[in-house]
């Protein structure tokens, strides 16, 4: 297993051999990525295969980490776990794209294909549009004074039913 992460592959040369790469990739050199995320000092673990299927090239892979994106509601940053499977086949056109059953089309530019782009594109396309936090964050930031917590150990004590239970057990 190497460390360092290579870019610009052969992608007819690695289906060939049926190579896989794995290791982590920073975040800081995904520009994309950076744009949509808070914090660039993050990576993530990717693991890359490659085969055929026929005589069409397959890349499939999966991407795990965990990003921080900044919720649209209260502007504060929010944790985006990131568990992606993708399975993608190369393409020459369009029409081929419609034969594809269980595969992604990826369309390459030239000879080679980045697999920084490839990683960058899944976790863009994982990434909700307007990220926000699942708890109404806006209504708790405003509610959070002493009285609520007051009045909750008031209802316990004053619970005739926990006495009586406290009775129950005292009377066995
Ligand atoms: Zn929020």
């Amino acid at each position: 297993m190497s460390d360092k992460f290579p870019d610009l592959i052969d992608p007819v040369l690695f289906a060939e051999r049926r190579s896989a790469v794995s290791g982590e990739l920073k975040i800081a050199t995904l520009e994309r990525l950076s744009d949509s995320v808070i914090d660039h000092d993050g990576s993530v673990n990717v693991r890359i295969e490659f085969g055929k299927e026929g005589k069409r090239i397959v890349v499939a892979g999966h991407i795990e980490g965990v990003v921080e994106v900044q919720c649209q509601s209260c502007l504060q940053a929010l944790t985006w776990p990131l568990d992606i499977d993708f399975k993608l086949a190369v393409v020459a056109s369009l029409q081929e794209e419609k034969q594809l059953n269980d595969c992604e089309p990826l369309l390459l530019d030239g000879d080679t294909l980045s697999l920084n782009a490839l990683v960058e594109d899944e976790i863009l396309l994982a990434l909700p549009d307007y990220p926000r936090h699942e708890h109404n964050c806006l209504a708790h930031n405003h509610s959070e004074d002493a009285d609520y917590s007051a009045t909750d150990s008031q209802t316990k004590a004053n619970n005739p039913f926990s006495v009586l239970a406290k009775l129950k057990k005292t009377g066995d």
